[in-house]
């Protein structure tokens, strides 16, 4: 049995990933605002590193899988954009980059962190934003998605959420990651029924966008069943997966960008590899 850290474990998909895991016997340690083992606020930096001292003292430094749940939702409010992009990025990244060390020592670690199809299905989220969350920059991110007055707060979640899937891209492959054993993918769902996507619902005009949005197989998703692939992606059956964004939306991203997939890859970066002038060594 293992030890795994869930982070948004006192409610909706946290909460469910959490309970499974502890019926299958393993030992869970819940980070969340509010009733949880470890009560920390990811929107600031001194919440984080609570949260990283906390779960590295409770775990004995070695850490089988973590779970990052914990987020806020596209709500508007004055400071809703940046409270987004610090829970949503930043309370991410810092916690995974201080729990690695005791990730690498389980040796077969697995790591599911929570995305969303709003990464693909919000149109015109400035590439600017995301780029400067990915260079810690989260108040510059701000200033930029200040333009879209009442839209600010979705445009940020929608760039939290792109930020942190290509954070999670660009790390899995590495030797820090892949190479210390650990497979870092994420997940991206649609809308599912959890309280956050209720805090929406309680807003006419939210939910009449919600409503209305195109979901090929209708209705909303469960947490249950979210917390059923993301435990599917702590398992040894996982360990080919690397640096993926699973969605599980009910079709709303297939049914936007069916042609969209695959993006070409440019050719410069296979070149190399194909004309032998570089070797590729795997980190196993
Ligand atoms: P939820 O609101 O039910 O749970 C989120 C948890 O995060 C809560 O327990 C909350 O207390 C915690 N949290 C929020 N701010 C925090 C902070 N500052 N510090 C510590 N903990 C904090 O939401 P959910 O629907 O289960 O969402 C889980 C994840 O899935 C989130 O990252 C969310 O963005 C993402 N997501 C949700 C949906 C959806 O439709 N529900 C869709 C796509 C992605």
């Amino acid at each position: 049995m293992g030890t795994y850290v869930v982070t948004g474990s006192a409610s909706g998909m946290g909460r469910a990933v959490a309970e499974r895991l502890r019926a299958d016997g393993h030992t869970v340690i819940g980070v969340d605002i509010q009733a949880a083992d470890v009560v920390a606020d990811l929107s600031t930096p001194a919440g984080r590193r609570t949260a990283v001292d906390a779960v590295l003292s409770t775990c004995g430094g070695r850490l089988d899988g973590a779970v990052l749940a914990a987020g806020l939702g596209p709500t508007p409010g004055k400071d809703q954009p940046s409270r987004i992009i610090q829970v949503n990025f930043f309370g991410v990244i810092e916690l995974l980059q201080a729990w690695r060390p005791a990730l690498a020592a389980a040796e077969r670690a697995k790591v599911v962190v929570f995305s969303s199809n709003s990464t693909t299905t919000i149109p015109a989220i400035p590439g600017r934003a995301i780029r400067a969350m990915l260079d810690g920059d989260g108040e510059k991110a701000v200033r930029i998605l200040r333009i879209f007055g009442r839209a600010a707060a979705s445009m940020a979640y929608g760039a939290s959420k792109i930020a942190v899937s290509r954070w999670v891209r660009r790390n899995a492959v590495t030797r820090d990651w892949a190479g210390a054993g650990i497979r870092l993918n994420a997940i991206a769902p649609g809308a599912i029924l959890t309280p956050l996507l209720e805090k929406q619902l309680s807003t006419p005009a939210e939910a009449k966008t919600i409503h209305s949005f195109p979901v090929p197989i209708g209705g909303f998703g469960d947490a249950g069943q979210l917390a059923d692939w993301v435990v599917f992606m702590l398992s040894d059956a996982a360990d080919f997966l690397c640096g993926s964004v699973l969605f599980v939306d009910g079709g709303s991203d297939a049914y936007f960008r069916a042609d969209d997939w695959p993006g070409s890859l440019p050719a410069r970066r296979l070149a190399p590899y194909l004309w032998k002038f570089k070797r590729f060594k795997s980190f196993s």
